[in-house]
């Protein structure tokens, strides 16, 4: 089976700007920042998208998020504020059949987004 854009940058192949790694994710700068601040917190092995992870995924789920907010303490910017978005499926503007928690802050974020 062909690798996940995701899993390119995870092995290397792709070049991404890491800001953070343990031995279930990643977290590297979004190529196209909505924001000033634009990280993506993505689990090294794949899960497709929200809508199809199962119970053993509760774990690997959970540290995605604490890593989100430890990385915005580490970044500096967990004082201001952020947001954590999850895209699933064509509705919700997912490009990338990898799941992955955006990370976007550096900017007062508007409600609703668009
Ligand atoms: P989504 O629309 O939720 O699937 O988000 C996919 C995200 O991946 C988008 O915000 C893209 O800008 C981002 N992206 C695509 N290619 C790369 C890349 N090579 N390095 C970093 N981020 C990327």
């Amino acid at each position: 089976m062909s690798k996940t854009l995701f899993e390119k940058i995870r092995d290397r192949e792709i070049p991404a700007a890491f800001v953070y790694e343990d031995d279930r994710c990643i977290c590297f700068k979004d190529i196209g920042p909505q924001a000033p601040v634009h990280l993506l917190v993505v689990p090294k092995t794949v899960i497709v998208r929200i809508n199809e992870a199962v119970e053993s995924d509760e774990s690997i789920l959970g540290h995605l998020l604490l890593v989100a907010a430890k990385v915005a303490r580490q970044e500096g910017f967990a004082e201001d504020g952020f947001r954590l978005v999850i895209n699933n499926g064509p509705h919700g503007g997912e490009a990338v059949p990898h799941l992955h928690v955006h990370v976007l802050a550096g900017r007062q974020l508007e409600w609703p987004p668009g």
